[in-house]
């Protein structure tokens, strides 16, 4: 089988944001009293949609009875964070090499759970933006983000091809779920700088298809898959 689509995640795929907004945010989380471990972090949140961690936060303060957390309160922390500190995202290891490479065989686009500006910030920040062009999706272009497939089915159908001639490259649990409920070949992606050694085993137990530890092997794959 070949490939007629590659679609990436941004966040842990392409920028190491994960690690850097996970200092911020427990630190902020802390001060307000959630005890999150790091593990009880990243299970909770990575590859959430800014609304869906909020809903989460709001009900973990109705538990723990903690202040009300503020609808916008996730949102604002993310502009914030990518406003103030895009200066210290760095690009996943060889990540930058992989767009490129899958640019130049296949049709591309990113896919991200996260809020529209940030994104834009994140991939002007770090280079992404030329390779992508308006093949952009963010959490506004969808009314449910992943886990629901909605959003890589909107960039397969930008692009004209079928969901099964897709690949997603995704880098959490949330990421690979929703590449496998749109019917798409779902590869995880462990080169960011948060990946643990528990990542692989759930990246598996959602679906994913194969998981790769460097961009090289991608590459490689998606030399077969042209
Ligand atoms: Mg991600």
């Amino acid at each position: 089988m070949t490939f007629k689509a590659v679609l990436f995640d941004c966040d842990g795929v392409l920028v190491n944001s994960e690690s850097l907004y996970e200092k911020k945010l427990m630190g902020i989380l802390s001060d307000l009293g959630f005890g999150y471990s790091h593990e009880d972090y990243e299970k909770k949140f990575v590859g959430l949609t800014d609304q869906a961690c909020n809903n989460l936060l709001q009900e973990d303060a109705k538990k723990r009875g903690l202040a009300p957390i503020a609808d916008d309160f996730m949102i604002t922390n993310a502009q914030e964070m990518w406003t103030n500190h895009i200066e210290e995202l760095t690009q996943v290891e060889g990540a930058h090499k992989l767009v490129t490479f899958a640019k130049q065989h296949f049709k591309i686009a990113v896919a991200s759970n996260s809020g529209r500006d940030a994104l834009i910030k994140k991939l002007n920040g770090k280079d992404y933006a030329p390779l992508f062009g308006d093949m952009v999706y963010a959490a506004q272009d969808v009314v449910h983000g992943k886990p629901a497939p909605d959003i890589y089915l909107k960039a397969a159908k930008a692009h004209g091809v079928d969901p099964k001639s897709c690949v997603v490259i995704e880098d959490s649990p949330t990421g690979i779920k929703a590449g496998v409920a749109a019917g798409m070949t779902a590869w995880g992606f462990l080169a960011g700088d948060h990946i643990k050694p528990w990542h692989k085993e759930r990246l598996i137990e959602a679906g994913a298809h194969c998981v790769y530890d460097t961009a090289e092997d991608i590459i490689q794959a998606l030399q077969e898959k042209i």
